[in-house]
C-alpha cells in the first residue's frame, strides 16, 4: 500500500479531454494523460484492501492493490510485470473496458472508486515508453502447431498464451487485417489503430503467425485445418446482428450499426470497403451520418459508438432509442455494492449531442415516394417492474404514437449469435440454446474433442475483457490438451494451493530447463513482494 492515508487526502481525478467542439472535428483519441503527481496520487487511494473486491470484480483477475502499489513507488517494470501476468492487452482494457472492478472497489461505498482503469492505461503507456515491452518469445518449442480461427482480444489472447507455452500459433482472420472488432467495430476516437498493430507486430516477433483473408469455411478447408493442426480454437465472436423486421424495414437509409461502423474505421484506414459478411447490408453502399437526422435504435456501447461516429461525419441531428426504461442514476437496493450496477451510463459520445429516449419502440419505417427513408413511426411504452427491480413487461401508452424525421436509422440493437454458415455448420459443432458454440466456461472445449472455443462465440456479446480472459482460460485448456503436462500458464481459476504447488514444480523445472518456463510467471518468481 503506497500511502495509508492516501485515500482520505485525495479525490478522483480524471485526465482532461479535449474540447467537445475540437474533438468532433477529427477521429482520434482525445483524453490526455495524467500528470506524475496526479497520477502517483490516484495510486494513493487504493487502500490494500484485506479482501480486495477488484479482484473478483475483473473478469482477468488482475493483481490490483500490488500495481497501484508498484505506481506509486514509480517501480515501472513491477507495475508492468504485475498487469502483464494477468493481461496481455492492456492499452486495450485501459481504453475501452467499462472497469467492472472499479464498480466493485471497496473505496466506491462511499467514496467514488479508484480510478483502476486510468491507472492501468497509465502502467502500460509507460512501460512502452520506457522499453520495458518486449518480445518474448519461449526458447523451446513443443512442436504442437495450434490454429486459432478469429483475431479478436479472444483469439489474440489464446494466441499469445500458446505461443509462450511454446506451442506453434497460426491466427486465421476473415478481414484484411487482424484485431477484429479492436480494428474494425470499435471506433478510432476510443481505440487508435495503431495501438492493435504495435500489439500486432509484438505478437508476430513472439513468433505468432497471422494468416488474413483467411476465410475458414469459405477460401480455407477446415478439413485441411484439421488434418494440419493438434488443436483448434474457435474465436470468430458473435458477428449476426439483431434486426427490427417492422414495415418499411427494406427502405434505403436503414443499416446495422456495424455496417456504418466498419465502414468509418476503414474509410480512415484508407481502404476500400469490401465484402461484409452474409446477413448484412450492401456492402457497395457508401453509409454517411452527413447532413441526415440520424436516429440510432438500441441503448448500449454500439449505439454510442453509432452517436459518436455521426456526430463527426456531421450530422443534422442525432437521436437514440431505447426499449428499456431509463435506468437509474446511481445503485438501488437491487444492485448493493460490490455488484455491477446497471444505473445510466453516459459515454462521451453522448456528451457530444445526442437526444436520449428511454422506453419507446419503433413500430414502422416510413419512406418517401422514392423508396428513401423519411421517418420513424415510433410509440412511447409504459414498463411494468418486477419485484426484483427489473422491468418485466411492457405495454404502449395510448395516445402517443407519433412521427419522427430521419434519413439514416442505424440499428445497434445487439448480436444474437455466430454466423453459423461456413465454418460452424461445415465442423458440425454443438451449439448452446443461443446459437453459441457449446462449451462449458470451465473446459472451453466442444464436443470434438481438438476442437476450442473462446469469446464472444463462446459466451455470445460481451466485453473485451471478457474475450481477453476466454482466451487466456481457454490457452491453458489447449495447452493440457496437447499433452505437455499440467499448464504452467497463468490462470484465475486455479486455486492458490494448486498455484503454490506449480510454482514449486516451476522452480525445478526452471533450473533444468533454462526457457522452457512462460515468462507470466516472471512477476510471481520475484524474490519480493509475490502477489498472493
Ligand atoms: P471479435 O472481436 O468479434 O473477433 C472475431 C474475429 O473472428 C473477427 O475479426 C472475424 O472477422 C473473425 N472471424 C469470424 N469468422 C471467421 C472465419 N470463419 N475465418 C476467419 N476469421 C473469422 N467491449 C468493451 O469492452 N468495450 C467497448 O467499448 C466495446 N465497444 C464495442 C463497440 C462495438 C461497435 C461492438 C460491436 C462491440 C463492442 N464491445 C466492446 C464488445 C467487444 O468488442 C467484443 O466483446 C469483443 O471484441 C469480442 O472479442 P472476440 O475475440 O470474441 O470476437
Amino acid at each position: 500500500m503506497g500511502k495509508p492515508t492516501g485515500f482520505l487526502e485525495f479525490t478522483r481525478e480524471s485526465p482532461s479531454k479535449a474540447p467537445i467542439r475540437e474533438r468532433v472535428q477529427h477521429y482520434n483519441e482525445f483524453v490526455a494523460r495524467l500528470e506524475d503527481v496526479a497520477l502517483n496520487q490516484q495510486a494513493a487511494r487504493c487502500m490494500n484492501c484485506g479482501i480486495p473486491f477488484c479482484h473478483h470484480g475483473c473478469p482477468l483477475g488482475n493483481v490490483i492493490p500490488e500495481f497501484n502499489d508498484a505506481v506509486y513507488q514509480k517501480n515501472w517494470q513491477d507495475a508492468y510485470d504485475i498487469l502483464s501476468s494477468t493481461n496481455n492487452f492492456p492499452e486495450f482494457t485501459g481504453r475501452i473496458c467499462p472497469a467492472p472492478c472499479e464498480s466493485s472497489c471497496v473505496l466506491g461505498i462511499n467514496q467514488p472508486p479508484v480510478a483502476i482503469e486510468e491507472i492501468e492505461k497509465h502502467i502500460i503507456e509507460i512501460a512502452f515508453d520506457q522499453g520495458l515491452v518486449k518480445a518474448r518469445a519461449p526458447r523451446v518449442r513443443s512442436g504442437k502447431k495450434v490454429a486459432v480461427i478469429g483475431s479478436g482480444p479472444a483469439g489474440l489472447a489464446a494466441a499469445a498464451q500458446l505461443n509462450a507455452a511454446g506451442h506453434q500459433v497460426i491466427v486465421y482472420e476473415r478481414d484484411d487485417a487482424p484485431g477484429g472488432l479492436l480494428r474494425y467495430g470499435i471506433p478510432d476516437f476510443k481505440l487508435e489503430k495503431w495501438v492493435v498493430d504495435r500489439r500486432i507486430r509484438l505478437m508476430q516477433e513472439e513468433g505468432v503467425e497471422f494468416r488474413c483473408h483467411a476465410n475458414v469455411g469459405v477460401n480455407v478447408s477446415i478439413n485441411d485445418i484439421l488434418r494440419e493442426y493438434q488443436a483448434v480454437v474457435l474465436a470468430g465472436g458473435s458477428t449476426i446482428p439483431r434486426d427490427l423486421p417492422v414495415t418499411g424495414r427494406l427502405l434505403e437509409g436503414i443499416h446495422f450499426a456495424m455496417d456504418f461502423l466498419k465502414q468509418q474505421n476503414k474509410r480512415i484506414a484508407g481502404l476500400p470497403f469490401d465484402s461484409v459478411p452474409p446477413g448484412h447490408d450492401n456492402p457497395a453502399a457508401e453509409i454517411l451520418a452527413t447532413g441526415k437526422n440520424v436516429i440510432v435504435i438500441g441503448g448500449g456501447d454500439t449505439g454510442s459508438d453509432c452517436v459518436g461516429t455521426s456526430n463527426r461525419q456531421g450530422a443534422a441531428s442525432v437521436t437514440q432509442f431505447e426499449l428499456m426504461p431509463k435506468p437509474p442514476g446511481g445503485r438501488t437496493a437491487q444492485m448493493p455494492w460490490p455488484t455491477y450496477p446497471m444505473i445510466l451510463k453516459t459515454t462521451t459520445s453522448h456528451e457530444e449531442g445526442c437526444e436520449r429516449h428511454w422506453a419507446l419502440a419503433t413500430k414502422a419505417f416510413i419512406g418517401d415516394q422514392n423508396g428513401r427513408l423519411k421517418g420513424l413511426k415510433v410509440v412511447d411504452l409504459e414498463w411494468a417492474i418486477s419485484d426484483d427491480g427489473r422491468p418485466a413487461r411492457f405495454v404502449e401508452r395510448e395516445g402517443t404514437e407519433r412521427e419522427i424525421p430521419c434519413e439514416l436509422a442505424l440499428l445497434a440493437m445487439g448480436f444474437v449469435s455466430p454466423q453459423q454458415e461456413g465454418l460452424l455448420s461445415q465442423l458440425g459443432v454443438e451449439l448452446d440454446e443461443r446459437g453459441n458454440v457449446k462449451a462449458s466456461e470451465k473446459q472451453y472445449q466442444t464436443n470434438i474433442a481438438k476442437i476450442f472455443t473462446a469469446g464472444d462465440m463462446r459466451r455470445g456479446q460481451s466485453l473485451v475483457v471478457w474475450a481477453i480472459s476466454e482466451g487466456r482460460e481457454c490457452a491453458r485448456k489447449v495447452d493440457e490438451f496437447l499433452g505437455s503436462g499440467p499448464s504452467l500458464l497463468e490462470s484465475k481459476t486455479v486455486p492458490l494451493s494448486a498455484r503454490l504447488c506449480k510454482l514449486c514444480i516451476a522452480l525445478v523445472f526452471s533450473s533444468c530447463l533454462d526457457g522452457r518456463l512462460p515468462l507470466q510467471w516472471g512477476p510471481f518468481l520475484r524474490p519480493k513482494k509475490p502477489p498472493f
